[in-house]
């Protein structure tokens, strides 16, 4: 199979790929140079329109086919994807900025293993049934809802697009799925992946274009009946406003403000060394990263010398570079957005104790979009950049007494995605975790992932939960059955 990229890229629909009605395409820029490298379909309802129909002719058969033949597709689909890493985890940098080596480790990986778990998952999903002693019995069909559709961001694009799509179609569901405008290359070459691997025709449909005309055309069409979502709070306030009064289901994955609570008892040497990752892995553009770093008063400055040592070491270069840590950001827009974050910043009283400015390199990037990893002190937790998300390599340090005022920095915004802890106290642990408002809690340790587990977060980071049963559960509708003895 040729995984070649061209200049432009094509929508998916009906098992043929096909360019926008509209003959519109926007501009896909490697951030890393600047370059324009491809162009993106700018597609419309119209568009939208061809997929729901060919997702409508593809559901009677797709529906009804046996689970064990879903398993062997879904298979199929991980092992082209891992007989392609090389080429998968260069699309997905020169597209997205991330470095190399994290694409080849982490995000395409990841990929074929969302297929692969869902594979397994649905022949293991079960129903309930329960037992009215002598008079009936119940039990419960989980049946595919039909056509759904699934929206995923720029900052982990085909690791995020595939964890939507695999749990989709596993539970029998035919597909309208749309990637970011601004990192749609690896969800075009899946394009291809499937059709190598034998998904039938309009299983999967892929519509390529922005989210006010691509990304509403799917969300607000009646035949599409749910919505699994991930990206930006304001985007998802909007779509819960269009999809809600339509009674569609809905799962949201939106933005975070993540804190990392740091006790004096911490394991120093492993807690500094996650800690580096939770707040800059992938340029700080991961949604569970933690942001807000809350240090207890008594190591508040070793903390703060140490991380501020082990921050400068991180290089940050060309993408293609081994030795590079952090790459590029992922647009201009952006790149923007971070540095007028960091403006503000300043502007509230914040110290910038390193970084804080975007970086020129030499060379093939010397146009591209770099920000030094940036530590900011001296923000209380009520100041906007300890608020609203950055979504970029910036973290602030603040520090507290006791438990309790830990918790409340932790909880004091509107945020729920995620949390650290760090403390060799398990009652400790147990006590914070229980009480911290996020959805994911990792104790001594970060990102540390079991597909099986509820993947989410509460208040403004979201509704309803991914992952194992969950994401089956939701793309399945429940039907009760009496039946009287
Ligand atoms: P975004 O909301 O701008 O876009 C996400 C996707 O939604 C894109 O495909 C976009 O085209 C589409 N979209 C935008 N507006 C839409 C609309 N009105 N209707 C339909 N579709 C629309 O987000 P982004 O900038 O791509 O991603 C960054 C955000 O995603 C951050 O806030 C980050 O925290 C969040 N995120 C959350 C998780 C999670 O699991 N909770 C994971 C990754 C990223």
């Amino acid at each position: 199979m040729n995984l070649e990229i061209p200049y432009h890229l094509e929508n998916y629909i009906g098992g043929n790929l096909i360019g926008p009605l509209s003959g519109n395409f926007i501009d896909g820029i490697n951030p890393a140079t600047a370059e324009v490298f491809y162009q993106v379909p700018d597609s419309n309802e119209k568009d939208v329109e061809a997929a729901v129909h060919a997702a409508q002719k593809a559901f009677a058969a797709w529906s009804i086919t046996p689970v064990e033949e879903r398993f062997k597709i879904l298979n199929r689909i991980a092992e082209v994807i891992d007989a392609h890493l090389d080429e998968l985890a260069l699309a997905e940098t020169n597209d997205n900025g991330k470095p190399l080596w994290l694409s080849r480790k982490v995000d395409i990986p990841r990929a074929s293993a969302n297929f692969r778990f869902f594979a397994t998952g649905i022949m293991h999903f079960a129903s309930e049934s329960h037992h009215m002693e002598d008079k009936a019995v119940n039990y419960t069909l989980r049946q595919p809802i039909g056509i759904v559709g699934c929206i995923s961001p720029w900052n982990l694009p085909l690791y995020l697009f595939t964890w939507k799509i695999a749990p989709a179609i596993a539970a029998g569901n035919c597909v309208i799925a749309k990637p970011s405008e601004i990192t749609p290359v690896t969800a075009f070459l899946l394009s291809k992946i499937c059709k190598e691997a034998g998904l039938p025709s309009g299983v999967l449909n892929i519509i390529h274009g922005t989210g006010a005309s691509a990304g509403e055309a799917i969300v607000s069409h009646p035949a599409v009946k749910a919505i699994s979502f991930t990206g930006s709070t304001r985007a998802g306030e909007r779509i819960a406003a269009i999809a809600a009064p339509k009674f569609k289901k809905l799962s949201l994955e939106l933005g975070g403000k993540n804190p990392a609570i740091i006790f004096a008892d911490s394991n120093w040497n492993k807690m500094l060394d996650e800690t580096i990752r939770s707040s800059f892995s992938n340029q700080g553009e991961i949604c569970l990263c933690g942001s807000r770093i809350i240090i207890e008063e008594s190591v508040y400055d070793k903390f703060k010398k140490d991380f501020v040592e082990r921050t400068k070491q991180l290089t940050v270069g060309d993408p293609l570079d081994e030795n590079s840590k952090q790459g590029a950001i992922v647009s201009k827009v952006h790149f923007e957005k971070i540095l007028r974050c960091i403006e503000t910043a300043k502007q509230e009283g914040g110290k910038i104790l390193c970084g804080g400015n975007a970086i020129k390199l030499d060379g093939r990037c010397a146009s591209g979009y770099f920000i030094q990893p940036t530590i900011i002190e001296g923000l209380g937790p009520n100041c906007q950049t300890n608020l609203e998300e950055i979504f970029g390599p910036v973290v602030t340090l603040q520090s507290f007494k006791t438990e309790e005022e830990a918790l409340q920095l932790a909880n004091a915004t509107s945020y729920g995605l995620a949390a650290t802890i760090w403390t060799q106290d398990i009652s400790k642990a147990n006590r914070v975790a229980a009480n911290v408002e996020s959805g994911i809690i990792w104790v001594n340790c970060w990102l540390l992932r079991d597909l099986r587990t509820p993947f989410g977060g509460m208040k403004n980071s979201g509704v309803g939960r991914e992952g194992g049963w969950e994401a089956l559960r939701f793309f399945t509708e429940s039907k009760n059955v009496c039946v009287q003895l």
